[in-house]
């Protein structure tokens, strides 16, 4: 179900433009417009689904999101250097739009504990 006022439910329907690195049959994967880092790219479910704690039984979306998470990491060249793949949940996780992403950032160190 598409959500008009869901900002990547919008980007999904191209009502909002995205530098998008990915477009398959149930992903889409587009660079974040406020990048931490020198590869940002957030990988989303087409579908909405809220956040982690709403994906419920889609474990085969969870897990082909992370495997495209990598292969967007290796296509972008930042794999041999690593990379972190993130999935903010909720308030205190730090989730500032409501429907699910893979955070994947690469192309510089990471500093580790994030705050
Ligand atoms: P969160 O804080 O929910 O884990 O991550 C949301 C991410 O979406 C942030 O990194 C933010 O920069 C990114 N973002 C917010 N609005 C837009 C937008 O309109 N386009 C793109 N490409 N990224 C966005
Ligand atoms: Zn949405």
């Amino acid at each position: 179900m598409s959500h008009s006022d869901c900002l990547f439910c919008r980007i999904v329907a191209g009502t909002i433009p995205a530098d998008v690195v990915h477009d398959g049959e149930r992903l889409l994967a587009f660079r974040d417009i406020n990048a931490q880092a020198p590869l940002h790219v957030l990988v989303i479910p087409k579908e909405h689904i809220a956040s982690l704690d709403a994906a419920g039984l889609a474990s085969d979306l969870l897990g082909e999101a992370l495997l495209l998470a990598a292969e967007i990491a290796r296509r972008e060249g930042v794999a041999e250097g690593g990379y972190r793949t993130v999935i903010n949940t909720g308030d205190h996780g730090g989730q500032t739009v409501h429907h699910l992403h893979v955070h994947v950032l690469g192309g510089r160190a990471l500093t580790w504990p994030p705050g």
